[in-house]
């Protein structure tokens, strides 16, 4: 994962993933990257801006053998992880420093 693939996963994010309470959209400074486990699969945090509710999406990257310059980016919400609660994901995400998840700063 690139920075050009940070700005097409956080563009969908912000796109077609709703806060499930409140379904307020999210904004840029919302999300961030909490790690990867691997190259085409990463996990993001989202905090909703109106009423603070947290979840977690899974993101799955795919590369069309054609064409290596475009990011297919399939997100899924945190339930198809399992019981991983939000504060594991945080623990994980102090674990997994390699990206201080400042999207506001990388973005601008
Ligand atoms: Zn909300």
């Amino acid at each position: 994962m690139n920075f050009h693939d940070l700005r097409i996963i956080v563009g969908q994010i912000k796109k077609s993933i709703a806060c499930p309470k409140c379904k307020a959209t999210y904004h840029d400074e919302d999300i961030e990257v909490i790690g990867n486990l691997s190259e085409e699969h990463s996990f993001f945090h989202a905090a909703c801006g109106e009423c603070n509710s947290e979840s977690v999406i899974n993101v799955t990257l795919e590369y069309p053998e054609h064409d290596h310059s475009l990011t297919l980016p399939k997100l899924g919400s945190a339930p198809r992880l399992g019981n991983i609660s939000v504060n594991d994901v945080l623990d994980m995400r102090n674990f997994l420093k390699s990206f201080k998840g400042d999207f506001k700063e990388l973005l601008s």
